[in-house]
């Protein structure tokens, strides 16, 4: 009898969990995983500080290499392969060598499907020119930084004010140049409330950091090799080095679309909790998916690295028999931002807004520690937290603080746990959280939140 057979498209977050928990299941089964590039299970998000320097070699992103899979895990992973289509009919999948060898016919019991998301570029005159970059893949990142070390710019225009845009305003600034960021219409972090991205954009201006708001981007001008020279803005031209585009992430289901399995209107491909696609020998995880939001209950997508790992192991748990499922998620986000942490969960106001909550929101400024520990001396940590005014629930939370103090990253987790658990300001209010004077002033920040949130609620 041939051996039971698992083959994952993608081999980084989300595809090697997969092929990982597969493989721990059915130890006899053959398991191949195809990767379009030379790296995999690396974390992206470690991207910015390879750019900036602060991890040296790229392989300090490399959480287990191929030979580790071959060797320790029995999982074979074709690198620089390339899926080009999969046959669910035959369940079959093909694979492109890119380094020019033949092609490979791949058959499947079982498929996953981790092709994660690529770069969402504006249409705009120019995109292609030489010297415009983004940052999704390894190699993405060995390209900038290649160029930043060969080229030794002075000057960069970053396209994009989300978080991966202001990470990467820090890299370059870390490298010694000057960063301009050129966002369109609306707020920086579109995720906080405009009242917390002030804080930001302060942080930016400290750090000497242009910020170029409601720009109208025309296009890019080319020097005459070929190379971008200038972003063209509506009232103006801004001259730069290179541009990064950090516009966001579109969900590849490319390949799940022509094989003809359902992909939902934002491009997702459509999963049920299973991970499991409309084809049910065919698994799909990571941000090629969607996740339900747990307190709007609607699709979202909202792609994160820790999302990608669970879901591609409930796929592959339950593409080996298994019985898993992923509930969804509550938007939490953390963000190093120069010196400041930012972070948040659930709704902003304007989501809240949106979904028709009648809300309120309070905010308090506290130390993160008990000044009878003044080494290192409290810093502020300001809390922000969005309710529902007729059930008194938590609907979202965000908080900004000193990088150094740590205890923004860690506070966030408690208010996405609390939302997850549908909980109360009135019971985040009771909460029994540790208490020591370098940790936390004697009511910790989130106790004081609740507890002033609980007042604003009752008036
Ligand atoms: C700069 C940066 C910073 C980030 N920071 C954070 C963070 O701090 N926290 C967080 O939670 N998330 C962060 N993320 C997001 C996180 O990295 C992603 O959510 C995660 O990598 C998704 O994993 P994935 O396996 O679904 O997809 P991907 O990482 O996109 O991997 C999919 C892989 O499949 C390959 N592939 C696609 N199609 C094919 C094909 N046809 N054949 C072969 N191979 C194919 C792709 O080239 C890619 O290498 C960051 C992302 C970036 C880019």
């Amino acid at each position: 009898m041939e051996k039971e057979s698992f083959v994952v498209i993608g081999a980084v977050a989300a595809g090697m969990s997969a092929a990982s928990r597969f493989r721990r299941n059915k130890p006899e089964a053959e398991v191949n995983v195809v990767q379009n590039g030379e790296y995999v299970s690396y974390g992206s998000c470690g991207l910015p500080y390879f750019v900036s320097g602060l991890v040296k070699e790229l392989k300090g992103l490399v959480v287990y290499d191929a030979t580790f899979f071959k060797e320790k895990r029995n999982i074979n992973i074709l690198r620089w392969h390339e899926a080009t289509k999969i046959d669910p009919d035959a369940k079959v999948v093909l694979a492109r060598n890119l380094k020019g060898g033949s092609e490979v016919k791949l058959s499947y019991d079982k498929l996953a499907i981790c092709t994660g998301a690529f770069p969402s570029k504006p249409e705009l005159p120019g995109t292609e020119l030489k010297n415009i970059f983004v940052i999704r893949t390894a190699e993405d990142g060995i390209i900038l930084r290649n160029f930043v070390d060969e080229e030794a710019p002075n000057k960069v225009a970053i396209i994009g004010a989300g978080p991966i845009g202001l990470e990467m305003a820090e890299a370059f600034s870390m490298r010694g140049m000057e960063v301009t960021i050129i966002k369109r219409p609306g707020s920086i972090l579109k995720m906080f409330d405009d009242d917390m991205t002030k804080m930001v954009e302060e942080e930016l201006k400290v750090k000497g950091v242009n910020l170029v708001k409601n720009a109208i981007i025309q296009g890019f001008e080319a020097d005459g090799e070929g190379k971008v020279k200038a972003v063209i803005l509506a009232d103006r031209r801004h001259e730069t080095n290179f541009v990064l585009l950090a516009t966001g992430s579109k969900p590849d289901s490319r390949l799940a679309k022509e094989a003809g399995l359902r992909v939902n209107t934002d491009g997702t491909i459509a999963v049920n909790e299973r991970m499991q696609t409309s084809n049910p020998d065919i698994y799909a995880a990571g941000d090629c998916v969607g996740q339900k939001h747990l307190v709007t209950g609607k699709d979202v997508y909202i792609p994160r690295g820790t999302t990608a790992n669970k879901q591609g192991r409930i796929a592959g748990e339950n593409a080996s028999g298994g019985s898993d499922s992923f509930d969804g998620i509550v938007g939490t986000l953390v963000s190093k931002v120069f010196d400041l942490t930012v972070a948040r969960t659930g709704l902003s106001s304007s989501e809240a807004a949106a979904e028709g909550y009648d809300f309120t929101t309070s905010t308090i400024s506290h130390p993160d520690h008990a000044f009878t520990y003044p080494n290192p001396e409290p810093e502020d940590i300001t809390t922000k937290l969005i309710m529902d005014k007729k059930t008194g629930k938590l609907l979202g939370a965000q908080m900004i603080g000193k990088h150094k103090t740590m205890g923004v990253a860690k506070r966030i987790d408690v208010f996405a746990t609390a939302l997850q658990n549908r909980m109360t300001i009135k019971e985040i209010n009771t909460l029994d959280l540790s208490y020591s004077p370098p940790y936390s002033p004697f009511y910790d920040n989130i106790l004081i939140a609740a507890e002033v949130a609980l007042k604003k609620l009752r008036t």
